[in-house]
């Protein structure tokens, strides 16, 4: 087979949705499964929908998620440029070619006659008017003018289009390596404009000569493509290129939550979830958007989830690396059947990342949500920090929310479990225990726990009647870590103080209370 080259081709018209994410993850894991390569191209020839920041957030969103081009705008390569905006010289001579060879003609038809075309249509009775081959012939174009006539309309400079003249009563007919055979009557097609009338190219004229240029075997793109790629398989027809053409693959929708129609912006507005990769700063708050990254997500969790919106490897195996993603990926194990978005399937894979990474790693990704209020911690406290919480949290600022007190004093105690809990009478076995753990030099977690075990035994006293009251101490709640662990982080100094304060605050705060009851 022949080297394969797949690309992924985003319009900069916004932020990447999490589908493009999603096109460009198959892309890449096709690519690097078949020691193919993946391209990136920028389809940026509609200037009316270019939205400034949007290539640069594709760029940023694909170095996150770690599927980096091999060609592209920034990689660089042979076929170079990648981005449409700087290869508009090269479409119009492509244009010319189709009108001379009959398979594409000028269209002069100004705004207001096609508007007048579609009205008449729309009194007939027909509210769908498309310019295609049963109406064409009654249009102002090169194929019903005097050929004089057409040389004289460009001579002077009259706006027109150039569009494809998709030919009468054929079935097009093309094998999806998804989907399976898909066919498209001639008659369902409309003459799409190839040329606009500001020289640029539209889509499907700059995708097809693109891909052809560019030596793309495999067009791997989202399922709302489909119907443009009757089109698409014409235009090969019609340059000659049919043993070029690439093998489609349209990937299914992902739907919202509910099952219920694709997954929109809106959705994410809604239901309070990301939708994009990383933030997105629009004009107003309502464009403006938190993505993955700014949840929490890890990028490995994100794509592992990913890759399983439409895909599964068929075994039971579902957290995934990249490097094991691409060993596994395969375009026949892809649905045909819309992906249901599943917010808490996401921030299970979340999770489980977090869960396998080893904590040196973590401990790196930790750090800026940490930093953010204030601390900034040495290394090794840090990676023990991740060792000890990563079994407890789903997304990474949770390592503040659930552990900030291995950072800072505890900030909130959970008072109503002290007044249910702590007695005056039980200070004499706190103050015990504090003092052998003053008399401790091997600050281990095992000898932490030897020490404890050895004072409860000697004074025939429970876990239960200390050890709720030393995690209150020292974390403010009864939830967190196994103590003994918590000790040996927090180190001799800060437990005891914080022991000692403790003492203090139960005996206050039960004090308080009986009072405010008498
Ligand atoms: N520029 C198209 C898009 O924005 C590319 C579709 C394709 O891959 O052919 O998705």
């Amino acid at each position: 087979m022949a080297h394969t080259r797949v690309r992924f081709a985003p319009s900069p018209t916004g932020p990447l949705h999490i589908g493009g994410l999603r096109t460009a993850l198959y892309n890449y894991l096709f690519a690097r499964q078949t020691g193919g390569t993946f391209i990136l191209r920028i389809e940026d020839t509609d200037q009316t929908r270019y939205v400034p920041g949007a290539e640069q957030y594709i760029l940023e969103s694909l170095a996150w998620a770690g599927i980096q081009p091999d060609e592209g705008p920034r990689a660089g390569g042979d076929y170079a440029p990648y981005r449409q905006s700087e290869r508009k010289h090269i479409y119009r001579k492509y244009a010319e070619q189709l009108i001379a060879s009959g398979h594409a003609y000028y269209a002069f038809d100004t705004p207001q006659e096609l508007e007048a075309r579609r009205e008449q249509a729309r009194q007939a009775g027909n509210h769908n008017f498309k310019y295609d081959s049963s109406v064409r012939l009654e249009m102002r174009n090169s194929l019903t003018l005097p050929a004089e006539e057409v040389a004289r309309l460009i001579e002077s400079g009259a706006p027109y289009v150039v569009r494809l003249k998709v030919p009468r009563g054929e079935m097009i007919t093309f094998r999806d390596r998804i989907r399976g055979e898909v066919q498209f009557h001639s008659e369902e097609l409309d003459d799409k404009v190839l040329l606009k009338s500001d020289g640029m190219p539209t889509y499907h004229l700059a995708n097809v000569v693109d891909d052809y240029l560019m030596k793309i075997t495999h067009v791997i793109r989202g399922e709302e493509w489909l119907p443009s790629t009757g089109h698409h398989v014409l235009l090969y027809r019609a340059f000659g290129w049919t043993l070029h053409m690439p093998e489609f693959a349209h990937l299914p929708l992902i739907l919202k939550p509910n099952g219920k129609g694709k997954l929109s912006k809106r959705d994410g507005v809604r239901l309070g979830i990301p939708v994009f990769p990383l933030a997105w700063q629009g004009d107003t708050p309502e464009d403006s958007f938190a993505g993955f990254r700014e949840f929490g997500f890890l990028p490995e969790a994100v794509v592992n989830f990913l890759a399983f919106l439409g895909w599964n490897p068929g075994t039971d195996q579902e957290v995934f690396t990249l490097d094991e993603l691409c060993r596994a990926f395969s375009l026949d194990k892809v649905s045909k059947g819309g992906a249901r978005f599943d917010f808490d399937k996401a921030r299970w894979f979340n999770q489980q990342h977090i869960l396998r990474m080893d904590s040196r790693e973590l401990a790196r990704r930790v750090r800026p949500w940490i930093e953010k209020y204030g601390p900034q911690p040495d290394e090794d406290y840090l990676v023990a920090f991740c060792e000890l919480m990563k079994e407890r949290v789903t997304l990474l600022p949770d390592f503040w929310t659930e552990g900030y007190y291995f950072f800072v004093p505890v900030q909130q105690y959970d008072e109503a479990a002290i007044k249910k809990r702590w007695k005056p009478e039980r200070r004499p076995a706190m103050e015990g225990l504090v003092a052998a753990l003053e008399n401790l030099t091997d600050w281990t977690a095992e000898a932490i726990g030897q020490t404890i075990k050895q004072y409860l035994t000697d004074h025939g006293l429970k876990f239960g009647d200390v050890l709720p009251f030393v995690r209150l101490a020292l974390a403010g709640t009864m939830k967190g870590p196994g103590v003994n662990e918590m000790i040996a982080l927090l180190g001799k100094e800060t437990t005891l103080q914080r022991l000692r304060a403790g003492l203090d605050l139960f005996d206050r705060l039960v004090t308080a209370s009986v009072e405010s009851a008498d």
